[in-house]
């Protein structure tokens, strides 16, 4: 198989050239209209511990498609779909994990850009940019998703997981509005280690973190677990085990 060829694809309206940017560009070489796939990224799919082992030449070469994955082309030539520069004020941006549409209408000659923080959510290579532009951030970083100008330009074109982890947010909330409907209703429990009746209190945030949990609110759900150890921590310490048998029978099903 002829991996240069066949690793990434780039529509054919546009093309590379020096840019004033870094190094090469890619360039509209006809319009693109608003959500026109412009590339379709390919490459090695490798972990964190790879990335980790790169030299930061190679680094550059890689983009985050998961939380621990990325993708990396610098096992071979880079192709014209390997070659978008970064802007902070790009007209291009995600579609799902690899591929590059416009965010806007792009003019002919226009260079392609896409903003990094659209597809990486750590920090495996950080880097001065030249953009040039008024929204330009200076330093990019692995966390400039978060911020809350980022999230709000780029809604809709964030690579498929940031997208997702950016959900969270609105999730706890409404999962904190619908708080007690969900307590009512959920299935969570929650016993000590010992077989002890715990609080109320501690049966609530055993809901909360069922709930979360469920609904893939994995930070929540953290803090829940953690509070809920310090309760049973505190409960075990003072409380008999006189564990009534309708909470122990949720807690074994
Ligand atoms: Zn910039």
């Amino acid at each position: 198989m002829r991996a240069l060829e066949q690793h990434s694809w780039c529509n054919p309206k546009a093309i590379t050239r020096a840019s004033g940017i870094s190094g090469q560009g890619l360039f509209a070489q006809r319009p693109f209209y608003k959500n026109e796939i412009i590339a379709i990224w390919g490459g090695l799919i490798i972990d964190l511990a790879k990335v980790t082992r790169l030299t930061a030449a190679e680094k550059h070469q890689c983009v985050q498609i998961a939380d621990e994955l990325y993708l990396w082309t610098g096992d071979v030539e880079p192709r014209a779909a390997d070659l978008l520069n970064h802007s902070c004020d790009p007209n291009a941006g995600m579609s799902g994990h690899f591929t590059v549409v416009a965010m806007r209408d792009i003019e002919a000659d226009e260079e392609v850009c896409i903003d990094y923080a659209m597809c990486d959510g750590s920090s495996y290579d950080e880097f001065h940019c030249r953009c040039g532009t008024r929204a330009c951030r200076g330093w990019v970083t692995g966390e400039d998703w978060r911020l809350p100008a980022v999230r709000r330009r780029y809604r809709g074109y964030f690579a498929s997981y940031l997208a997702k982890r950016l959900e969270i947010p609105q999730r706890r909330l409404e999962a904190i509005a619908s708080g007690p409907r969900e307590l009512s209703s959920s299935a969570g429990y929650a016993v000590a280690p010992n077989g002890t009746t715990l609080t109320t209190q501690t049966n609530l945030l055993s809901k909360w973190n069922y709930t979360h949990t469920a609904t893939g609110d994995v930070e929540t759900a953290r803090m829940a677990s953690m509070t809920i150890r310090r309760c049973l921590h505190s409960e075990n310490d003072k409380t008999a085990p006189t564990a009534r048998s309708s909470d122990l029978d949720k807690t074994r099903r």
